[in-house]
């Protein structure tokens, strides 16, 4: 668990837009603009600051303020050195007082945060809304997806409802596509704006690179309506799914596992293979408790372990009609051993964390542990730890 921010000084202009920050073996030799490179100076050896200034790097990362005044902006005494690494996209706040890590060359999780707002509001939004003219994102972003490694194999896409920015969605996503041509896009929407077959054109093309991640809380409209708190929501988001299904888009549905959605879940499943055949894949998701769903604890919490059987049971009717089908964010010790060929490891890595407890667990190498948000009220009173080949 590396958090994606920390506190670091800064001497001279760091520039405030996105940089890659490089060792300086691979930033003397990288085809990117140098005023988009922060060389990171190796802690052993004396480096000529003059002559990497002449050749018009950003600026340079040390572990300390340089001894002479450096030719060109240094960010040194990082609070936590672990945060910005080689290959990183960081920015650096205009005031210096935080570095962000926008990209993360380690991470299997990178996403692009693309705006705040949003057309539903979830009672379990780890991310709640707020209305602001967040428009400059996209400009920012495509300044991000300019310096990611093209080797990247897969990138999310995240709000707020991205579909919200319309044309300009699009434009991100064809940038995307043009830059990294070989990564893989994976959109997280409500998917209701797709109701409208017209929209669904302004996407026309990004098939075969984009993943539409669209939830479905319930096989009625009433208990899904409820959920996303906006009155004639299913039918939109259903409508959005057949209509990119008609576009030969790939689809993945989300169920969202809590209190109002558990009831549903076996006749979701029926629901789902049923009448959502051409979908790619379903995955159950446990809750992450953040934002609205820390809030709404007492409507949402139902401890795991009382809803593994009919989870359980909800994943086979998948699977066995057909349906790929996977569990996301839940720690295998609350899981029927049946179910865990479906277990994901799918928490982000700068999210997830384990319990002290789990150093003692056969299966830590194999379990998605928890967000690291989930405190004791939201902790399952069945994680302990395994041991390998019982049960
Ligand atoms: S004890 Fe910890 S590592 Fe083992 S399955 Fe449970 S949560 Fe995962």
């Amino acid at each position: 668990m590396l958090a994606l921010h920390t506190h670091a000084k800064v001497s001279g202009s760091f520039p405030a837009y996105p940089v890659k920050v490089l060792d300086l073996p691979e930033a003397l030799t990288t085809n990117l603009a140098r005023n988009r490179v922060a060389a990171r100076l190796p802690a052993d050896v004396t480096v000529d600051l003059a002559a990497l200034a002449s050749l018009g790097f950003a600026g340079v990362i040390a572990d300390a303020i340089p001894r002479t005044s450096p030719p060109l902006p240094a960010l040194h005494s990082t609070a936590d050195p672990r945060v910005v690494d080689g290959g990183d996209v960081i920015q650096v706040r205009p005031d210096g007082s935080q570095v962000l890590v926008l990209f993360r060359r380690r991470s299997t999780s990178n996403s692009l945060f693309i705006t705040e707002r949003c057309n539903s509001l979830c009672l379990m939004c780890s991310q709640p809304p707020r209305q602001v003219d967040d428009g400059w994102r996209v400009d920012e972003l495509k300044q991000v997806v300019d310096l990611i490694d093209p080797s990247l194999p897969t990138i999310g896409v995240t709000g707020g409802e991205p579909t919200l920015l319309r044309e300009r969605l699009a434009e991100l996503l064809a940038h995307v596509r043009e830059v990294l041509p070989d990564t893989q896009i994976h959109i997280l929407t409500n998917g209701r704006l797709f109701a409208d077959p017209a929209f669904v054109e302004l996407f026309e093309g990004l098939q075969g690179s984009v993943t539409w991640g669209v939830p479905v809380y319930a096989d009625v409209p009433s208990i899904h309506d409820h959920v996303v708190q906006a009155r004639g929501a299913f039918l939109e988001s259903l409508e959005g799914i057949y209509n990119l299904g008609a576009a030969r888009h790939a689809i993945e549905v989300r169920y969202v596992l809590h209190k109002q959605t558990m009831p549903r879940i076996r006749a979701f499943a029926e629901f789902a293979s049923r009448n959502l055949p051409f979908v790619n894949h379903v995955a159950f998701m446990g809750l992450e408790p953040m934002g609205f769903a820390k809030m709404n604890r007492d409507l949402l919490w139902i401890d795991p372990v009382d809803y593994a059987k009919e989870l359980g049971a909800a994943v086979e009717w998948l699977d066995r009609n057909g349906v790929a089908t996977s569990i996301f964010n839940l720690p295998l010790c609350v899981l029927p051993r049946s179910s865990w060929r479906f277990a994901r490891k799918s928490i982000s890595d700068w999210k997830r964390t384990y319990e002290p407890i789990c150093a003692k667990c056969g299966e830590l190498d194999q379990c998605g542990g928890f967000f690291r948000s989930t405190g004791s009220d939201w902790q399952s009173r069945a994680v302990s730890p395994i041991v390998r080949g019982n049960q």
